[in-house]
């Protein structure tokens, strides 16, 4: 059977870094085993969802390189869940209630007040035809409740946390349906997985009780569970689950200059027994998923590393990749001379700036002024080769190392540091070099 796995997000916001941590290992998991990957917009809360975060995901997918093999969402698909809900009806395994939602925070508060766990008590299990036939002429509507088979516990091999096993009765009955007719997420998300032919359900470890809920669902709909792995979760630097990380996704990502292959690079592996490298080669990553390398410890998500690998992916960008977003007439050689000095994609525009100039006036010594004097009438020689044009100074002034270098740079570029001047120069040409060599020598 070929693999089938799904990215399942709620339209209710923006996808986050750790959202787009679990569609990415879905993604991996997918490519690795040749199969396919789903995007499942959970969008049965009409209320929440919006339209704007469904294109937002899927832009955010391009942008990452991780488009979906094919798209469903959940409002379009509510014939699944009635048929499913029928089916679970006829076999007793879902039943009405009619507790407001006051008198059940009431049974839960006593619950933990005789310090007992806040489990459903299936009080409306134990209601006669006559006392439920009375509630509806109330006109109280019923919301639904899967009734969870208490006989065996719940076992499954879990593909991060190993052997896991739930105790039903320690676990309330869930609603899976309201009053209103609307669905909750637990039994649609099960029903879906059945028909979309899902082999594998990869998500984050606060899914774990769900799974315990949706493996009976699964059961009880005749259908085989699929396999489970449930990861760690995502934590900030300072070890939390942090508000700000929930913040924090793609079009942030963006504006700070992150490329998505660091992005990638650094989610793929974090929180794995496999070191995080500045890996652009999709195929390296794919190749090398493994589940049995997920560590249960929370992974931690660090700017400062994401920074660092940004960094080494942008110097080994080549100019085709990134030509669109360099500024007008900057050339293969200029990216080629500038790409060690940036630390974005970005920050190619301030080096080329000192191309084009104009530069900042370098503030010089006298005998520097004079040097650049001499600098020039060497430079109307030797043309725009710095190897030729400093070896020649060196030998005319007795110069060398910073002496020698400097001050030129100074001239040339107004700054102190920078890219590579061999590199630079040929940039900067003759013509314009004497110039900057002229007014810095005053
Ligand atoms: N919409 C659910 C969530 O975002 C999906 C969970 C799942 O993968 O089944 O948590």
């Amino acid at each position: 059977m070929s693999t089938i796995t799904r990215f399942a997000p709620s339209p209710t916001g923006r996808l986050h870094v750790g959202n787009i941590r679990t569609a990415l290992h879905n993604w991996l998991l997918a490519r690795k085993a040749g199969g396919t990957f789903l995007l499942r917009i959970d969008d049965t809360d009409a209320e929440r969802s919006r339209e704007e975060h469904v294109e937002a995901i899927r832009e955010d997918l391009a942008w990452l390189d991780m488009a979906p093999d094919g798209e469903e969402r959940q409002s379009a698909r509510l014939a699944i869940y009635d048929e499913a809900f029928e089916k679970l009806k006829a076999a007793g395994r879902v039943y009405p209630c009619y507790e407001t939602s006051q008198e059940l925070d009431l049974k839960r508060k006593i619950q933990l007040g005789r310090g007992l766990p806040p489990i459903y008590d299936r009080g409306a299990l134990a209601l006669s035809d006559a006392e439920r036939a009375a509630k509806e002429a109330e006109g109280i509507a019923p919301h639904w409740r899967f009734k969870l088979d208490h006989d065996e516990p719940i076992a499954w091999d879990d593909g991060i946390r190993g052997a896991q096993k739930f105790d039903p009765a320690q676990l309330s009955d869930p609603v899976v349906r309201r009053a209103d007719g609307s669905w909750l997420y637990m039994l649609p998300s099960a029903a879906d997985d059945i028909a979309m032919g899902v082999t594998d359900v990869l998500r984050g470890e606060d899914h774990v009780s769900n799974t315990a809920v949706q493996i009976q669902m699964f059961t009880a709909l005749n259908a085989a569970p699929p396999r489970f792995a449930h990861e760690a979760l995502l934590v900030g630097r300072e070890g939390k689950l942090s508000k700000r990380l929930g913040a924090l996704g793609c079009d942030a990502f963006r504006e700070q200059g992150i490329e998505p292959e660091a992005l990638v690079a650094l989610l793929a592996r974090l929180g794995t027994s496999q070191p995080v490298e500045p890996i652009s080669d999709r195929d390296v990553l794919v190749e090398g998923f493994d589940l049995s390398t997920f560590g249960r410890a929370p992974a931690r998500f660090d700017d400062e590393e994401l920074a660092r690998i940004n960094t080494a992916i942008v110097h080994a960008l080549d100019y085709a990749d990134v030509a669109h977003r360099l500024p007008e007439g900057m050339d293969a050689a200029a990216w080629l001379a500038i790409r060690p000095n940036v630390e974005k994609v970005s920050d190619a525009a301030d080096w080329w700036s000192i191309v084009t100039g104009p530069v900042a006036a370098a503030e010089l010594e006298a005998e520097d002024k004079a040097y650049c004097a001499t600098a020039a009438e060497v430079l109307a020689e030797t043309g725009d080769d710095w190897k030729a044009l400093t070896s020649t100074l060196k030998e005319q002034t007795g110069r060398k190392g910073k002496a020698l270098f400097l001050p030129l740079r100074l001239a040339l570029t107004g700054m102190g540091h920078g890219p590579d001047m061999a590199s630079l120069l040929p940039l900067i040409g003759t013509e314009e070099a004497l110039k900057r060599l002229e007014r810095a020598a005053g």
